[in-house]
């Protein structure tokens, strides 16, 4: 009866055995590889992480300047983060979102007129 009675009390004044997920979330381990990110804006389209990618998850277009992920055959591998020259790729901790559809996972480079046409200048200007 008395181990009983302290071990109600022992639980009733200690912290819980276990994480309150989801209102507590563990943090995650160093170097965790959840899902794979790419800054278009530095990619030169070289193509080199289509090349070394072993699971043939990327795909890289020149001409149309699009760099494509196939989520479902990405294993996080981190070969193509570690070749890219511009280091353009991160892999980052957090996880993909499951999805109930397959989908390519598409950045597109935005090809921006910084400087504009000297005809165009002229006609603005009168
Ligand atoms: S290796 Fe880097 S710079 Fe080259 S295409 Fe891939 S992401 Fe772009
Ligand atoms: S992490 Fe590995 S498997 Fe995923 S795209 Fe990069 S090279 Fe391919």
């Amino acid at each position: 009866m008395f181990g009983m009675l302290k071990n109600v009390l022992d639980n009733l004044f200690s912290k819980p055995a276990t994480r309150l997920y989801p209102k507590e979330k563990r943090p995650f381990f160093k170097d965790t590889r959840g899902s794979l990110e790419i800054e278009i804006e530095k990619c030169i389209f070289c193509g080199i992480c289509q090349r070394k990618c072993p699971s043939n998850a990327i795909v890289v277009d020149r001409n149309s300047r699009t760099w494509q992920l196939n989520q479902y055959k990405c294993v996080l591998c981190n070969v193509c983060v570690e070749s890219c020259p511009k280091k353009c790729l991160i892999s980052k901790e957090q996880f993909n979102v499951p999805t109930t559809y397959k989908e390519f996972y598409i950045k597109k480079q935005e090809v921006k007129d910084e400087v504009q046409p000297k005809a165009q200048a002229a006609a603005t200007n009168g």
